[in-house]
């Protein structure tokens, strides 16, 4: 069993407290690191992954879990950062506006981690390696590398060789689905405590390093899934059905006609890239077709041409990239495209 070390902690009772709190850090220099569920930090705690001078706990706030419409009447639907995914799993709203969330929710982890886990600490989920999700000890005799420095001056990357960048992987499920949801966040700070809305896309950089662009100081509050007509549906790989992470998981959104024309099409992976990875040049492949077996397959193998699974999670890249265009079909073929599932 590997203990905890030393750590300040706060528990803040309102989020104005958290803010005020992850303020006077930032301004001090000290770095602080939010807990939500505690279901991937702590372990990364454990195995000296990271050491922040403070952690601010979020368990005493209340107000930020559960979901909601929109009181503007637009349809979108409001989720708390801190509903736990055992919640977003199940709430009736979730499953009635975005069923596609609620599922990939219930496919994460197990039902007790479920249970703690919230959907915040879901978007801001470190990078995963297998060079660097190991004891320090395990590190160490590894040479460490760019995520985990050690002494060297120019540590190296396992993954890449002489890459001088951590190509660590996003690895949560839920990413990928609400940016083909098109999904916004509130980000919240002690100068704007009601939050500014940005693109979730806009949350995550390709650096496994730092991953996200929120500044010191900011926190998640809310994500709005717009009310739209797209279709969306989650395929996730993984060795069981059951406790691990993805080491790919492929989102699809359709927007079609009544015919069944496709007027646009996104599909995001993780489990790829440092962050969610959207396909580029689908609209030749799909856009003004209708997606029958012939034009899936396509999209398919363009999705294959675009996404390079990389070994940060063991060495079976090439199985990986052939899953892609398996899982593509799968996901269009949940969506009533292509003829089969
Ligand atoms: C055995 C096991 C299996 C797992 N399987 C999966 C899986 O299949 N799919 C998957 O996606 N994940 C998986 N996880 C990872 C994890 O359980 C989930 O991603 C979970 O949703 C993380 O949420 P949390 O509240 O526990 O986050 P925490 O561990 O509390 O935090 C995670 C990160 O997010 C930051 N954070 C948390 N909340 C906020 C916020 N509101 N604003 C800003 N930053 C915040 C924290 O500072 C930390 O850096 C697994 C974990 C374990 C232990
Ligand atoms: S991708 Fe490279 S630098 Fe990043 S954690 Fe893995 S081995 Fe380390």
């Amino acid at each position: 069993m590997l203990p905890l070390p030393n750590l300040e902690v706060e528990v803040p009772r309102s989020l104005e407290e958290a803010l005020t709190i992850l303020a006077r850090a930032a301004a001090e220099g000290r770095r602080a690191r939010v807990l939500a569920g505690g279901t991937d930090l702590v372990p990364n705690l454990k195995r000296g992954q990271e050491a922040p001078a403070l952690l601010v706990s979020l368990a005493a706030l209340r107000g930020l879990d559960g979901a909601s419409e929109a009181p503007d009447g637009s349809g979108a639907l409001h989720v708390g950062a801190l509903t736990r995914l055992a919640d977003v799993a199940r709430h009736p709203l979730v499953r009635a506006r975005a069923a596609v969330l609620a599922r990939a929710a219930s496919l994460i982890a197990s039902p007790q981690i479920r249970e703690m886990a919230t959907l915040g600490g879901n978007l801001c989920l470190d990078t995963r390696c297998r060079h660097v999700n190991q004891t320090e000890f395990w590190r160490d005799a590894l040479g460490n590398c760019i995520k985990a420095p050690g002494a060297q001056a120019a540590p190296p990357c396992h993954v890449v060789q002489g890459g001088r960048r951590c190509v660590a992987s996003a690895s949560a499920d839920l990413p990928p689905v609400l940016v083909a949801l098109g999904a916004r966040v509130t980000i919240a700070s002690a100068s704007s405590p009601g939050g500014r809305t940005v693109e979730l896309a806009s949350l995550y950089r390709n650096d496994g390093v730092a991953p996200l662009t929120l500044a010191a100081g900011e926190l998640l509050t809310e994500v709005i899934v717009p009310a739209s007509a797209w279709r969306v549906a989650y395929q996730k790989l993984r060795a069981r059905q059951a406790i691990d992470f993805p080491v790919l998981g492929v989102a699809v959104a359709v927007d079609a006609d009544e015919a069944g024309i496709c007027r646009a099409l996104r599909v995001v992976a993780t489990g790829v890239t440092p962050a969610p990875r959207a396909v580029a040049k689908l609209d030749a492949v799909a856009v003004g077709k209708r997606l029958d077996r012939e034009v899936v397959a396509a999209i398919g193998a363009r999705c294959r041409d675009g996404l390079h699974p990389l070994s940060t999670f063991g060495d079976d890249t090439e199985w990986r990239r052939d899953m892609i265009p398996v899982l593509v079909r799968r996901a269009l073929g949940e969506l009533g495209f292509g003829g089969q599932a």
